[in-house]
C-alpha cells in the first residue's frame, strides 16, 4: 500500500467550500477538490482495483481524512435537518440549521445549530477528539442542549470507504453513537434569534422573543442554510438572497404591509 493511499480521504473540499464525495466529482484532478485541512489539491483516484478515494497531488498531511469526515459530518447534519435525539426512535425535524465555523461566533463554537419553533439543539460530532472540559462547561452554562454525535468508534485511520449515504443513515439515525452532552432540565428551549450568542449576559432564562418578529425573517428562506452576522444575526449563506433579506431589514417597519 502506498503512502498516498495511507492518506486518502473519503471526501473533498470543492472551491464553493461544499464537500464531495468521491462518487459525486469527475475522476482525477478534474475533482476540483482540495484537503480541507491543508489545502493541498486532491486527485479523485477512481480505478477498479482500490476504494475509490481522494488522494493529496503533492505531498500528503496525516490528519487529512478525520478533518475530512468531521467536516463531511457536519455538512450533512446541517443538510439533513433531522436527527434521532438519544432515547427516541424517530428524527426530529428541525427547521433550520448554521455552521458557525462559518460565522462570528462568540466563546466556543458548536458544530452544528439545529432549531424550529419550538426548541434549539447544539451538536457537536467527535471523531478523534472529544469535547473537552473547558468546553463542556460553557454548554452547561449556556444550557442550550447539547448532543454529541459519535463517529470515533467508526473511524478507523487509513481505513477508507465512507460514503455519503452510510455517513448520514449513521448522523441521522445510529442510536448507538449519540447521548446529550447536556439536557436542561426544560427538555425544551424557546426558539429565539440566539439559540445564539447571548454573550454577555449570564441571565438565567433567556426571554421569550415575539413569535411575529422571529418569523418575519425566517419565513422567507426556510430550507436554506444560514450564517450569523454580527449585525443582522441570522441571514442565509447565499449571498444573493442575503442582500435582498438585508435590504428588506432596512426598510422601515411603517412601508410593511
Ligand atoms: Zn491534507
Amino acid at each position: 500500500m502506498s503512502d498516498r493511499m495511507l492518506h486518502g480521504l473519503d471526501f473533498g473540499l470543492d472551491r464553493n467550500g461544499r464537500m464531495r464525495g468521491i462518487n459525486e466529482v469527475e475522476q482525477g484532478l478534474a475533482c476540483n477538490c482540495e484537503c480541507p485541512e491543508c489545502g493541498s489539491p486532491l486527485v479523485a483516484r477512481k480505478g477498479a482495483v482500490r476504494v475509490h478515494h481522494f488522494a493529496h497531488r503533492g505531498a500528503t498531511c496525516t490528519t487529512g481524512a478525520e478533518t475530512a469526515l468531521h467536516r463531511m459530518a457536519k455538512q450533512i447534519v446541517a443538510d439533513e435537518r433531522r436527527l434521532v435525539q438519544p432515547g427516541e426512535d424517530t428524527p426530529t425535524v428541525f427547521r433550520d440549521a448554521a455552521l458557525p465555523d462559518e460565522m462570528y461566533w462568540p466563546g466556543w463554537r458548536p458544530d452544528v445549530v439545529l432549531w424550529s419553533e419550538s426548541m434549539t439543539v447544539h451538536v457537536e460530532v467527535t471523531v478523534t477528539h472529544r469535547c473537552g472540559p473547558e468546553k463542556l462547561d460553557e454548554i452547561v452554562r449556556k444550557g442550550i442542549p447539547t448532543i454529541e454525535l459519535d463517529l470515533s468508534t467508526a473511524y478507523r485511520p487509513k481505513r477508507l470507504g465512507w460514503t455519503i449515504e452510510q455517513l448520514t443513515d449513521r448522523l441521522v439515525h445510529d442510536p448507538g453513537i449519540r447521548r446529550w452532552l447536556h439536557l436542561p432540565e426544560r427538555a425544551t428551549v424557546p426558539a429565539q434569534p440566539a439559540g445564539f450568542p447571548e454573550p454577555q449576559t449570564p441571565t438565567k432564562t433567556p426571554a421569550p422573543t415575539g413569535r411575529a418578529s422571529t418569523s418575519r425573517i425566517y419565513a422567507p428562506f426556510d430550507g436554506t442554510l444560514l450564517v450569523f452576522d454580527p449585525w443582522y444575526g441570522l441571514v442565509p449563506r447565499d449571498p444573493g438572497a442575503r442582500a435582498q433579506l438585508t435590504k428588506e431589514l432596512q426598510k422601515p417597519r411603517s412601508e410593511e404591509n
